[in-house]
């Protein structure tokens, strides 16, 4: 199937990809993909200081790590500049735009008395109308687009609806700075309609850009795209999201130990809907994908949801692709590197042997990292408070018999099984005052898979050493 649909993501670089921009991009993306259209990337450099090489890059890094591909080459929109002054001459021939030739101090006086009335700042149209042969000597003018001052612009939105701006509150906007420089709403229409753009999908902090910009669509004749303003993201409470709340770059995800189809289907449902479905495949999703899905009201950002769904996916994912996920997400997180310097092909055996045990308890691959560390721990164990209480408690003597016993027994987890419980029942222990201090020793902690998973998983001598390691801790 393929369509004429074009959508576009057009993160401006400051810094990373944030997780609103994830939620737009994967829109975006999805539409392109149910429509069998394309996605385009556009990088909206024209802040110079803030669009380092750095930026763009933690920005493509972002998408390429949530599974977000872009079709063609990602275009600058700072490279397109002359295109966009061409437009502004274009607009000035037409009599849509106008010179301006106020300098800044009058501009300032305009703001300060728009500021003592309490009205609204805006420009007063000084030159709309002006004779430019009135023009200052040695002022070099900007040039603002000549908005229709009556009537009104109507923004028919795929989610916010019919959004009606009366024109006499939009104000002759700059559309090309006095050094030269074009502004954003000039930029993107330029860009949206040379880049083929049909469809425009981003945050509904742009829909007052939405009507400004219709009118310069107007003003040079081409076709307004469609577009769709998603809602804002909160906190849990209701405020808007905080850093606390979520409002980070998406590669804070990635350390923090999320899964990119967890976030995938996690975004998704921030603010779009298919029936009461919470968990569904990234197909599912772009086979469902439309604006009818898309609801109006701000959508919460919640942890706990999406640790629990991230959890979900752990435990739905094959145990080789998880350890190839975890091995994949040690460069982003403190003390990785280290660790994966020492996952040699022996290891990453056992960790895959371990990981259906493993991913049970874990919600996060860096729950993963903290669960599966007795498995690269070098002995003798460090043991933490709990476990050294738990071997101060009657857990030495406890192993003291048991330990001929294990000698004793064939290697595996069910054998290992059946000769601990019938130890526990010949000399009358609870199974659990011989499993807490196994699992003291043998990992450190008093958490952890099944006890007979990890004597297994460690191997006979593995195992008996620390279990000697441990008994000399009497
Ligand atoms: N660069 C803008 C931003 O990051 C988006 C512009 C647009 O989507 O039209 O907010």
């Amino acid at each position: 199937m393929s369509s004429s649909v074009v959508t576009r993501f057009a993160p401006s670089p400051t810094g990373f990809l944030h997780i609103g921009g994830g939620r737009t991009a994967l829109f975006n993306w999805a539409y392109a993909k149910a429509q069998g259209g394309k996605m385009l990337l556009r990088i909206e450099d024209t802040d110079r200081e803030r669009s380092t090489p750095e930026a763009v890059e933690a920005i493509l890094d972002g998408l390429t790590w949530l599974g977000l591909d872009w079709d063609g080459e990602a275009v600058s929109q700072f490279a397109r500049a002359s295109r966009h002054r061409e437009v502004a001459e274009i607009l000035l021939a037409k009599g849509h735009a106008y010179r301006c030739y106020c300098t800044p101090e009058e501009l300032q006086k305009m703001r300060e008395k728009a500021e003592a009335e309490k009205r609204p700042v805006r420009y007063d149209g000084t030159w709309r109308d002006r004779d430019p042969a009135l023009a200052p000597a040695g002022v070099k003018p900007a040039i603002r687009f000549r908005a229709p001052q009556e009537g009104e612009t109507v923004v028919n939105d795929h989610v916010m609806g019919r959004v009606v701006f009366q024109n006499k509150e939009l104000d002759d906007l700059i559309i090309l700075r006095s050094d030269g420089n074009p502004t954003y709403n000039l930029s993107v229409v330029v860009d949206d309609h040379d880049m083929g753009v049909t469809h425009i999908i981003r945050g509904v902090d742009h829909l007052t850009n939405a009507a400004r910009q219709i009118q310069i669509y107007r003003a040079m004749g081409w076709a307004v795209p469609e577009m769709a303003h998603l809602p804002l993201i909160h906190g849990p409470d209701g405020a808007k999201l905080s850093k606390r709340h979520g409002a980070l770059g998406v590669e804070a995800y990635r350390a923090m130990g999320y899964l990119p189809a967890a976030l995938r289907n996690y975004l998704a449902r921030l603010g779009w809907s298919h029936g009461d479905d919470e968990i569904f495949s990234t197909d599912e999703m772009i086979s469902w994908f439309g604006f009818d899905g898309l609801g109006k009201s701000p959508s919460r950002f919640d942890f706990v949801k999406l640790e629990n769904l991230n959890g979900h996916y752990m435990r739905s994912t094959p145990d080789h692709e998880l350890v190839q996920a975890f091995l994949g997400f040690l460069p982003h997180v403190a003390g990785g590197p280290e660790l994966l310097a020492r996952i040699d092909a022996p290891m990453r055996a056992k960790l895959t042997r371990a990981m259906p045990g493993l991913k049970e308890r874990a919600k996060t691959l860096l729950d993963l990292m903290k669960s599966s560390h007795f498995l690269f721990a070098s002995r003798p164990l460090v043991l933490d408070e709990k476990a050294r209480q738990i071997m101060a408690d009657g857990g030495v003597a406890a192993l003291q018999a048991l330990l001929p016993v294990l000698s004793g027994a064939e290697w595996n987890a069910q054998s290992l099984e059946a000769a601990v419980k019938s130890h526990a029942e010949a000399t009358g222990t609870k199974l659990g005052k011989l499993a807490q201090p196994l699992r003291a020793v043998l990992t450190g902690t008093s958490t952890s898979p099944g006890i007979f998973d990890v004597l297994d998983v460690l191997g006979r001598e593995e195992s008996l050493n620390r279990i000697e390691d441990g008994l000399k801790l009497s």
